[in-house]
């Protein structure tokens, strides 16, 4: 069977951006019926960071609940916390053997993460996305619908492949594409909209989480970076305007209908009435989810046990790969 993949970091709470990006296409992969589905919330790359143990548990459940909310099924996908499949940091090691330092060097996510002081950040975060190839091939996935953010990501994965499969002379691993589609491929910051919304932000005021509720989402949008002029009437308009852009980019990502048919329908409005109605509109869609998940984090027993089966369940494929990838390269069993 062709299998989809995807994580997502329990390194802080889920935004508009994780949700729109990913977290509605996981939903519409896995109602597809088309593929296998297998989402992961990624703890072992959550600590490239710092993060502190009660957090990083609590951020993990919290994530769970965010996927089941949101319509993830856990008898039709196979939901895993990453660290419970210990075949991902062992598939993960053999990938650093099989990455160059230079490949490494070269993503943009070690880059901006690494900042300007790249000699105190963790080998773990510099070596991250060996372990993210890690996680995908580990399941031969052919698929992996992300943000535009890690489209660098998902290239390195299939230059990993191909070099595996290049020194070992075997035809093992499969070539994986990225699916990065829709209309909220790349939610921008409220506070700049030329830096990508992330959970990770210290800036609280840069996002929406979906545990803000209905005041909290107002207040946000509402100090949200603008500029004083209105709505143009068409996409072009809104070329040199990153901020504005954004906004209008959210609202036909929420409604899901296209940036065109929103300028349209507001040609003229000034930001602030035009912040109201978004406010309005991602409450809407947001609040039946947040509500969802704080019900479900009432149980965090029953999600315990949803992550337990999930392991299980990928480990009965990851375990005959890890060990067919042993033989190919010759350890002894
Ligand atoms: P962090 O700041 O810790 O890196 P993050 O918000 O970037 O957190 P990740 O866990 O790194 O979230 O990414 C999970 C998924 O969400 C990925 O597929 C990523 O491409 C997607 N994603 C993250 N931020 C955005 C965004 N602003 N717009 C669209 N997709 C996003
Ligand atoms: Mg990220």
């Amino acid at each position: 069977t062709p299998r989809v993949f995807s994580g997502i970091q329990p390194s802080g709470s889920l935004t508009l951006g994780n949700y729109l990006g990913a977290m509605t296409k996981f939903v519409d992969w896995q109602n597809r019926g088309t593929h296998e589905t297998i989402f992961c919330m990624v703890d072992l790359h959550a600590i490239t960071v710092p993060q502190a143990p009660d957090t990083l548990r609590h951020n993990t459940r919290e994530l769970c609940a965010g996927f089941l909310a949101s319509g993830i099924d856990p008898e039709k996908s196979i939901l895993i916390n990453q660290s419970r499949v210990p075949e991902h940091a062992q598939l993960g090691w053999i990938f650093n053997c099989v990455a160059r330092m230079g490949w490494m060097g070269r993503m943009t996510q070690w880059k901006d993460k690494s900042g300007k002081n790249a000699e105190a950040a963790s080998l773990g975060l510099f070596a991250y996305p060996a372990l993210m190839a890690a996680d995908i091939l580990l399941y031969k996935s052919t698929h992996v619908p992300v943000g535009e953010d890690q489209k660098q990501h998902i290239e390195l994965t299939r230059d990993i492949a191909a070099k595996f499969n290049h020194d070992y002379d075997v035809d093992f691993f499969p070539m994986t594409a990225p699916v990065i589609e829709g209309a909220a491929t790349r939610i921008m910051s409220l506070k700049d909209g030329t830096k990508k919304m992330s959970k990770s932000d210290p800036v609280e005021a840069s996002r929406i989480n979906l545990t803000d509720d209905a005041d909290a989402i107002a207040k946000k949008f509402k100090k949200a970076k603008t500029d004083p002029d209105p709505l143009p009437g068409t996409p072009e308009g809104l070329e040199g305007r990153p901020d504005a852009r954004n906004l209008v980019n959210i609202y036909a990502a929420l409604a899901e209908t296209s940036v065109a048919d929103v300028l349209a329908a507001n040609e003229g409005k000034m930001f602030g009435y035009f912040k109201q109605d978004l406010a309005d509109l991602a409450v809407s869609k947001l609040s039946p989810v947040s509500t969802e998940m704080a019900r479900l984090m009432k149980d965090p027993a029953e999600i315990d046990r949803v992550l337990a089966r999930g392991s299980e369940r990928a480990r009965e494929i990851s375990v005959p790969v890890l060990e067919q990838v042993y033989d190919i390269i010759g350890m002894v069993r």
